[in-house]
């Protein structure tokens, strides 16, 4: 049984607790947001970009509670709240700026009528299904867009943030945005599954792990519903060469530890070829181990606890996996002491395909590192999983490296950065990373009505 509650993870705390829906509830959702499409699918684009427009502004004036709620729900360190929140607020915006023209209607140069268009129609009320290592930056990447469009949306968000997910809920009424254009839910899944087996409701989308999302497409399958899934990633750092080794390590300690290392296009394996190996691993060592942990509302730190104690011993015994296999254990490798889900920065090498670290996500604070002989191996090597997210090459060469990112399988390839997301670029993967693409104007094509009028 789902229970929405805010845990604080730095020492286990039980701040609030909520309760689900009941069933009046969830009919009540469902048959609010599909009145409220009928409404705000007829509005002006003007007037949907200018509601995105306040939506923005109220991130930016409320984005030190916004920032604190996040820390405390889900343990981010508050610098790294703030820049979420900026984030989010930059993707409303966008989409205020680029909407109502991203939104004209397309004229087709084909003969036999007098005109040919496609216009871009929303489609319904949809269900957003998020996970809690990114809460606001997740929503927006799908809210924003879609409200653009005209569709409404049930918002389900992960029940370890259900404070941050009623502030969200009320930003978008603040910015007068009706009511019905957005819903938080506090559903179950078996709750969710019904409703979107529901007609009411056209499509659904998931950011999160593999299970949820094979188990939210296989109901959106058999009810004929389109998905968009944003899931797991095991993204490869290739490190080519390097005439500042020193950057180099810097940019993967932070593409490994940001959040914790719960991101789903972080680093997780860093790839390294043999000139560069040896000192890059001792630098990446020191590195590690230098980390600030601590309370996430202390701006000394520079690595929080996990999201709860489940993810933090899921962590742990992966690790104690492949150091039982064989794998070289750096740095870290313990949880620490205390009521926190904290788990040392852990460093591992010689890994290989009978431990769970080469195959699985690790989704914590644990970064592995592996030698390979030339871009050939790397790039084998790369593709030797069954995600697909992202992958970032570095090297002095652009145009080597630029041909070895585009070798890569995966949906976000990058030279000498890793992981930029910026609301103008596409979000997604492939594999089992995911289906669709979010933002920019990729973001705005996946729940539309691609719809032809011609006129004879
Ligand atoms: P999770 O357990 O899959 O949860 C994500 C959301 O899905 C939660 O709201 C969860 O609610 C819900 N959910 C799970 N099973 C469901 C079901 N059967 N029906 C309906 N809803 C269901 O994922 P997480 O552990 O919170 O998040 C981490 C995962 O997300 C990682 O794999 C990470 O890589 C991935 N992720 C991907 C992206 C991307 O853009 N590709 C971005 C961020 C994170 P309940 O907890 O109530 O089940």
């Amino acid at each position: 049984m789902t229970t929405y509650k805010t845990v604080n993870p730095a020492n286990g705390t039980t701040v609030k607790e909520f309760d689900t829906l009941d069933a009046q509830g969830v009919e009540r959702a469902l048959a609010s947001t599909h009145a409220g499409y009928q409404t705000w699918r007829i509005t002006s684009p003007q007037h949907r970009a200018e509601t995105l427009r306040k939506v923005a502004d109220i991130y930016t004036e409320r984005a030190d509670e916004l920032a604190r709620s996040i820390s405390l729900e889900m343990g981010k360190p508050l610098a790294e709240a703030r820049g979420e929140v900026k984030l989010s607020s930059a993707i409303y915006r966008y989409y205020a700026d680029h909407g109502p023209a991203l939104l004209e209607e397309e004229h087709l140069d084909v003969p036999g009528a007098a005109e040919s268009v496609v216009q871009r129609k929303p489609i319904g009320a949809l269900i957003g299904v998020m996970p809690w290592n990114f809460p606001y930056y997740q929503v927006a990447r799908f809210a924003a867009p879609n409200l653009m469009l005209g569709n409404t949306i049930l918002l389900k968000h992960a029940p370890n943030c259900p404070q941050s997910a009623l502030l969200m809920e009320e930003i978008f009424h603040q910015a007068a945005l009706p009511e019905d254009a957005y819903v938080n839910i506090f559903a179950t899944n078996e709750q969710i599954a019904d409703m979107i087996a529901d007609p009411r409701v056209q499509g659904v989308s998931l950011t999160g792990s593999e299970r949820a999302g094979t188990s939210v497409a296989e109901t959106a399958g058999r009810n004929l519903k389109k998905v968009v899934l944003e899931l797991g990633g095991s993204d490869v750092f290739i490190v080519l060469d390097t005439d500042d080794i020193d950057a180099t390590v810097k940019s993967a300690t932070r593409a490994r530890l940001s959040n914790a290392g719960q991101a789903c296009n972080a680093a997780k394996r860093i790839l390294v070829t043999e000139p560069y190996y040896d000192e890059f691993v001792a630098k990446l060592t020191e590195s590690f181990a230098a980390t600030v942990t601590g309370d996430p509302l202390d701006e000394k730190t520079t690595l929080g606890p996990l999201s709860s104690q489940t993810a933090a011993d899921n962590l742990i015994e992966q690790i104690d996996d492949a150091v039982s296999k064989g794998a070289t254990l750096h740095t870290g490798g313990k949880k620490i002491d205390g009521p926190g889900a904290f788990v040392e920065a852990t460093l591992l090498t010689g890994v290989t395909p009978d431990m769970r670290a080469y195959s699985e996500e690790l989704f914590g604070p644990a970064g592995v590192v592996y030698k390979v002989k030339d871009a050939d191996e790397a790039i084998a090597l790369a593709n030797d999983s069954a995600y697909g997210l992202s992958g970032s090459v570095w090297s002095t060469d652009l145009d080597n490296a630029r041909t070895v990112a585009e070798q890569l399988d995966v949906g976000m390839a990058f030279v000498n950065e890793h992981g930029t997301t910026l609301p103008g670029l596409p979000f997604g993967g492939v594999k089992r990373s995911g289906v669709g693409r979010e933002l920019g104007p990729w973001g705005m094509d996946e729940f539309v009505n691609k719809k032809l009028v011609r006129v004879s």
